[in-house]
C-alpha cells in the first residue's frame, strides 16, 4: 500500500509500505476523503509546525474518513463494510486527566499526524474501533472528514458558554471559524459578526448566515465591532485565526462581563493583550485544546441538516496529487477553503 511522507520543507514522497493487520480491538481501515488541516499545510510548507521537532519522515493528515475492511480480535462496534469518521486522538484512558474526563489533555495522547505519530496519507490503517465513528447514509465520506473541524468548533462553542439570543464574533473565516459560525447560527445566535483579511472568504460566510462581515486588511475590526454593537461589544468572541492582532482585537470587542475564546495556533508562538480592558471588564479566557465527546452529537447535527458542511469543501485531489492540494491551501489559491485528498483514487 502507498503512503505520502513528508521528508522536509516543500519535499514528499510515495512510499510502498506492507499492509498493516489488526490487532486485537483494532480494525482494519481503508483511508477516504482527507481534509487539509492548515497544521498540515503548515508543516508542508515549513518542514515543521512552531517549535516542534521533526523526528524523522512523517505522514501528514489527521481529518478523514474511511471503511472499515476487517476487524480484529474482540471488536464488535464496527463491522467489515461500515463507513466512519475518524477520531484522530488516542488517549490513554488512565492518567488522571482521562480519568477527570479531559481525553483532550491527556499527556500521554497520540495524534495523527503529528510527531512521531504517522498520520493519515495513506491507503489503510490499522486503528482502535472504538475511535471509529459509524457515518449514517445521509453523511457522505468529505463531509465525514469534516467532523473533525466541526467538533473543534462544537468544543470551542461549549467552552465559550455560548447561550441561545447572544451575540458573538468570529475573527478568522478559515474552516474552523466558518465551522463555528454554522454551529452558532444552529444555537440561535442573535448576531454574529465575522472578519477576515480575504473577501471570497467573507462572502461565504455571509452566505452561511453572518449578519456582517469586515476586511481587517481595510476596515479597523475593534471599531466596527463597537459600531455594529452599539458600543456594547459582543458576548462572545472567537478567535479562530491565530495571527497576532486577533487575541488584541478579541479583548477589545468582548462586552463586560464576556467569554473570549482562544482557538487559533499563534503563528509566532506567544499570545499579547492589553490587560486593562481585560481586567475592567472581568472577561473569561478559554483556550481550546483539540476536542472532546463532539462525534456523538456532531454526527447527528449533520445528519439531521441542522448545519451543511458541503459549501466549506471547496477542491479535491486524487492521492497522487496531495502535494498540489497542500500548496493550495497554504497559499490561499483558487479560492480555496477546505481541500480533500481522496486516497481512495490514484488520479
Ligand atoms: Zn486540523
Ligand atoms: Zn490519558
Amino acid at each position: 500500500m502507498r503512503a505520502l511522507y513528508l521528508l522536509g520543507p516543500e519535499r514528499m514522497e510515495f512510499r510502498e509500505l506492507p499492509e498493516p493487520v489488526p490487532g486485537p480491538g483494532e480494525a482494519l481501515i481503508r483511508v477516504k476523503s482527507v481534509g487539509v488541516c492548515a497544521s498540515d499545510s503548515h508543516r508542508y510548507l515549513h518542514g515543521k509546525l512552531g517549535d516542534e521537532e521533526m523526528p524523522g519522515p512523517l505522514i501528514l493528515g489527521h481529518e478523514f474518513s474511511a471503511e472499515v475492511v476487517e476487524v480484529g480480535q474482540g471488536v464488535t462496534a464496527v463491522r467489515p463494510g461500515d463507513r466512519v469518521a475518524v477520531e484522530p486522538a488516542r488517549h490513554c484512558g488512565r492518567c488522571e486527566m482521562c480519568r477527570m474526563g479531559h481525553p483532550n489533555l491527556c499527556p500521554e495522547v497520540q495524534f495523527c499526524g503529528t510527531p512521531p505519530i504517522d498520520g493519515c496519507l495513506r491507503e489503510l490503517m490499522a486503528y482502535p474501533a472504538e475511535l471509529l465513528y459509524p457515518l449514517p447514509e445521509e453523511i457522505s465520506f468529505d463531509e465525514g472528514a469534516l467532523l473533525e473541524p466541526l467538533g473543534v468548533a462544537l468544543h470551542s462553542i461549549r467552552l465559550g458558554h455560548f447561550k441561545p439570543g447572544w451575540t458573538a464574533a468570529i475573527l478568522g473565516a478559515g474552516p474552523i471559524g466558518l465551522c463555528t459560525l454554522l454551529l452558532l447560527r444552529a444555537a440561535g445566535a442573535a448576531q454574529v459578526i465575522v472578519t477576515d483579511r480575504l473577501d471570497y472568504r467573507l462572502d461565504l460566510a455571509k452566505r452561511l448566515g453572518a449578519d456582517e462581515s469586515l476586511n481587517s486588511d481595510r476596515e479597523d475590526v475593534v471599531q466596527g465591532v463597537l459600531d455594529l454593537t452599539h458600543g456594547r461589544g459582543v458576548d462572545v468572541v472567537f478567535e479562530a485565526a491565530g495571527v497576532r492582532e486577533t487575541p488584541e482585537q478579541a479583548v477589545e470587542i468582548a462586552r463586560p462581563g464576556g467569554n473570549v475564546v482562544l482557538i487559533g495556533i499563534p503563528v509566532d508562538e506567544w499570545i499579547c493583550f492589553r490587560s486593562t480592558p481585560s481586567r475592567r471588564k472581568g472577561l473569561s479566557l478559554y483556550m481550546v485544546r483539540r476536542m472532546k465527546h463532539v462525534y456523538e452529537h456532531t454526527i447527528p447535527m449533520v445528519q439531521g441538516g441542522l448545519v451543511d458542511l458541503r459549501p466549506l469543501i471547496t477542491h479535491h485531489f486524487p492521492f497522487s496529487r496531495a502535494e498540489e492540494a497542500m500548496r493550495t491551501a497554504v497559499h490561499y489559491r483558487d479560492g480555496v477553503v477546505k481541500a480533500l485528498v481522496h486516497v481512495d483514487q490514484w488520479q
